[in-house]
């Protein structure tokens, strides 16, 4: 790039590779004008630039000086003037960071306006276009630059409407929008002191700051926060000549795909906005029209439109999103970039270009993720048959989901936090409803098309929408909508939204498995597609996957059902049984008997004979692949009585005058017991170590079992792991104890025994002394959920309603730690245990089976680590195979 304009580059000087520096949106334009599409002429200020300004040094030295040459050569270009009446050049102030952050950030649109810009073409005749183009950046200006509330020029033009008639923007005159323009100058004078400035270049100048300073701005933080975006990288600044969609009947604008970016089916697809400008479209406030109405009344058009969109999809070789005007007859593509696509289109677009021969099977499993794989594997409705509908509005974003109307984000965010699933609906939305749209099952607008601003951020999100609902009345300030025919739905009425087909439904719709949960939990083949897309799609990339990974994918499960789901799901093991959970409902009094010391030989004499029946049967069911039982690890308080509710009990026996014996007794021994830290307390190997016994049983247990089901011809394959270790002396005492009963069971049955043993790595001390542990452990298994929860000292149980739901608010924490693995903290303790553990004993093995072992976003971290195997509940077993394998690719 030019040197000599370090913060600026013209729009010919850059091209797609250069999105860090140039933003997303100045690098597409910058592509394009290589290409050859009509582009109008623009340049880009750097991202370089936003981030000086954002470190707090003030304006860059000489920003302003090369925005101003780069001003000149723009006019060359476009022949006409900035601020000169007779060919006034006006110019777009379009923010674009390196990620897609779609309607995050603020643009300025029509700088360059002025008195006399607007009085030269109303006498040229263009007095609506004049004042349209001038009120739009009076609103844009005072809001962005000025701070003033967009509400408040909502309103103005509301109110406007309704007096004048007019039924949408569009039916506005020229008298009438010179009279808002009035308006809207007044309101900012009154709000701020300060008038339009009449210096052209004093407009461009501060719209520039203002869009760096809305890399800040709230909803676009919390885009970031949500979407992982780092919070350093700064915007761009598009500068770019202005053409008019607002410029009479053969003008418009539109935005559309290459493909349809709700179901992925291939064509071109669409909306498009006559006389009216970009944001027009996305806003919603005036319903568009299909693109192929665009079709039948400008076929010229249409066809050089899709002649641009080929090139543009064989170019980027995936579904691209563009934005287009037309101004007076001639067409202008003034954006593209990668479409955000709903989790079904991701899956069958990929495929389908791999069909066509574009991209390969390893570009194709890039181009999904395992959130989407999750949000295809949820429930939708069964059966609408014998079902009315509400409403029927556009299917904009895929999904079932049902909740409580709520009409603003606000309320959204705040209902969500409480527990309750909420539907948002709105006339339409904007950017600020961002957190709404994050919180919501669901939302349904009145308004917009689809690819109004509801639907895109809804189908990034994979979150459920409905888009202009017929007929839907939503009114925010009386907390109440409303549907033709009387019905009226205040705040809180339960509705179920069907996005798939575009309904509104009373009530609470019952669910059925999707097609593609009930394919995957089959083990079906790619073959197995039953003529779905979007299931022969998902197939082909998990079987893709599976070839490709290098991670083990094993299962958390204790019941043979659960082993048989997680086979289904293609789990390779069981690499976390949680023997407790065997212990639990009516079985409870076992682990109080045990600790107590009420009959503390009946009880191990029973969970020995409970374990053996269930371990035969989980081998059985898992017959051929690896099976880790974990020695008990109960915490206490979850298995013994209640304290103070036992301490009520006893009290109101004595007020009656009838204390059984038996009752007090469990109340002292309950007391004798009870813990003020019970998540640090006898739990895990501490118990085995007070009370070995248990591991006689246990291990007896797993070890009979094993022989008997070799005995008749099984090939069983179990393991033990021991919990909670902290010291290599917990350890080697367990083990030693654990060898000796499998060799007394072997020497009973006359045969040889091996079973390997494992221990959990969930503690710092653990991690800390790993190279002691791997010697005398065959495996190490991180427990993350324990080393979360210790090493941040913050409880697995109570953090996140107590503080870490508003750490997240704050900004202190970006995602729950108990999600998605803290790689800084507790992965960096992962790391370190796993490189020592190898170092000492390099045939060492490594799993994880902590909650962050299913989380999509955790699985590249540990795939980092070098770990074997992750295990995970069983639904989340085809995400980790799919991530896994894009972990490979
Ligand atoms: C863990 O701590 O990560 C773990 C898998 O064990 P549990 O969740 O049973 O404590
Ligand atoms: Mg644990």
């Amino acid at each position: 790039r030019t040197a000599r304009r370090p913060f600026v580059l013209e729009l010919h000087e850059g091209d797609r590779t250069m999105a860090g520096l140039l933003g997303g949106k100045g690098a597409g334009l910058a592509e394009m004008s290589r290409l050859g599409l009509p582009v109008p002429p623009g340049f880009i200020v750097t991202t370089e630039a936003c981030r000086a300004w954002l470190s707090g040094g003030g304006e860059p030295d000489g920003l302003w000086g090369q925005i101003e040459d780069a001003m000149v050569e723009l006019e060359q270009r476009a022949g006409l003037r900035f601020g000169d009446p007779s060919a006034p050049l006006l110019v777009s102030v379009r923010s674009g960071a390196r990620f897609s952050m779609p309607g995050m950030m603020e643009t300025v649109l029509d700088v360059g306006m002025t008195d006399a810009v607007a009085a030269a073409l109303v006498a040229r005749g263009e007095g609506r276009f004049a004042w349209d183009s001038y009120r739009r950046l009076v609103q844009m200006y005072g809001r962005t630059v000025l701070g003033v509330d967009g509400v408040l020029f909502d309103d103005q033009l509301t109110l406007l409407r309704q007096e004048t008639g007019a039924a949408t923007d569009a039916d506005l005159d020229a008298a009438a929008l010179e009279r808002l323009t009035a308006g809207f100058r007044r309101l900012v004078r009154e709000r701020t002191g300060e008038d339009l400035p009449q210096d052209p270049r004093e407009q461009l100048h501060r719209a520039v700051i203002a869009v760096f300073a809305s890399w800040n701005g709230e909803r676009a933080r919390l885009y970031r926060a949500h979407e992982g975006i780092p919070d350093d990288l700064g915007t761009a600044v598009n500068v770019v000549q202005m053409v008019f969609g607002n410029r009479g009947e053969r003008s418009g604008s539109g935005v559309c795909f290459t493909r349809d970016p709700v179901s992925g089916a291939p064509g071109v697809f669409g909306d498009y906005l006559p006389d009216a400008q970009g944001e027009d479209v996305v806003s919603g406030s005036r319903s568009p029209m299909d693109l192929s109405e665009l079709g039948r009344r400008e076929p010229a058009l249409h066809a050089e439109l899709s002649t641009h969109l080929r090139t543009l999809e064989e170019h980027y070789r995936d579904l691209c999103d563009v934005e287009f005007t037309v101004e007076r007859g001639r067409l202008w593509i003034l954006q593209t970039r990668l479409g955000k696509r709903s989790p079904a289109a991701a899956f069958r677009i990929a495929v389908e270009l791999v069909d066509e021969g574009v991209i390969d099977l390893d570009e194709a499993l890039t181009r999904v993720d395992g959130t989407q794989l999750q949000t295809l594997l949820h429930p939708t409705f069964a059966s609408a048959e014998g079902l009315t509908p509400l409403a029927r509005g556009l299917a904009a974003s895929p999904g079932a989901a049902y909740g409580q109307l709520v009409f603003d984000a606000e309320t959204a965010m705040a209902w969500t936090a409480l527990g309750r699933a909420v539907v948002l609906a709105r006339p339409e939305t904007s950017p600020d409803d961002f957190g709404g749209l994050l919180a919501a099952r669901a939302v349904i607008t009145s308004r917009g098309g689809l690819t109004s601003h509801a639907a895109v951020v809804a189908r990034g999100l994979g979150r459920t929408c409905v888009t202009g609902v017929e007929g839907l009345v939503v009114d925010p300030d009386a907390r109440v909508a409303t549907l033709p025919g009387g019905v009226t739905l205040p705040e809180g009425t339960v509705v179920s939204v069907d996005g798939t087909a575009g309904e509104l439904y009373a009530g609470q719709r019952d669910v059925e498995p999707s097609a593609v949960a009930t394919a995957v939990s089959q083990g079906a083949a790619p073959g197995e597609h039953g003529g779905d897309s979007t299931v022969r799609a998902v197939l082909t990339l998990l079987a893709h996957a599976d070839l490709r990974r290098r991670l083990g994918v094993m299962a958390n499960a204790e019941t043979p059902e659960e082993a048989r789901d997680a086979r289904r799901f293609g789990a390779e093991g069981i690499g976390l049984c949680r023997t407790e959970h065997m212990l639990l409902g009516d079985r409870r009094v076992l682990v109080e008997r045990l600790v107590t010391d009420e009959d503390r030989e009946g009880a191990l004499a029973e969970i020995e004979q409970l374990a053996h029946a269930e371990f035969t049967a989980l081998l059985e069911t898992m017959e051929g692949l690896p099976v880790v039982v974990r020695l008990l690890d109960p915490p206490l308080h979850e298995f013994l009585p209640d304290l103070v509710e036992l301490s009520v009990e006893v009290a109101r026996a004595e007020e009656r005058g009838t204390v059984e014996p038996a009752l007090e007794r469990r109340l002292a021994t309950t007391r004798r017991w009870h813990e003020s830290n019970p998540m640090l307390g006898l739990r895990g190997v501490r118990l085995l170590t007070v009370l070995p016994q248990i591991i006689d049983a246990q291990v007896r247990a797993l070890a009979e079992a094993t022989v008997e089901l070799r005995d008749r011809g099984h090939d069983v394959r179990p393991e033990l792991m021991v919990p909670l270790v902290a010291d290599v002396a917990e350890l080697v005492a367990a083990r030693t104890r654990m060898e000796a009963i499998v060799g007394d069971v072997a020497r009973a049955h006359d045969t040889s025994l091996h079973l390997p043993i494992g221990v959990m790595v969930e503690l710092a001390r653990a991690a800390l002394t790993a190279s002691e542990l791997a010697q005398h452990a065959d495996f190490f298994s991180f427990g993350t959920n324990d080393l979360t929860q210790t090493t941040w000292g913050i409880s697995r149980d109570d953090a996140e309603a107590n503080f870490l739901a508003a750490y997240r608010d704050a900004g202190i924490v970006a995602t729950d730690p108990f999600k998605t693995i803290d790689e800084a903290g507790v992965g960096a303790l992962v790391e370190l245990a796993a490189r020592d553990g190898r170092r000492t004993c390099p045939a060492l093995g490594l799993g994880a089976c902590g909650e962050h072992a299913g989380d999509p976003a955790s699985i590249a971290f540990f795939a980092r680590v070098g770990v074997d195997y992750l295990s995970c509940s069983p639904p989340r077993i085809p995400v980790v195979r799919l991530e896994a394998g894009r972990q490979a690719v």
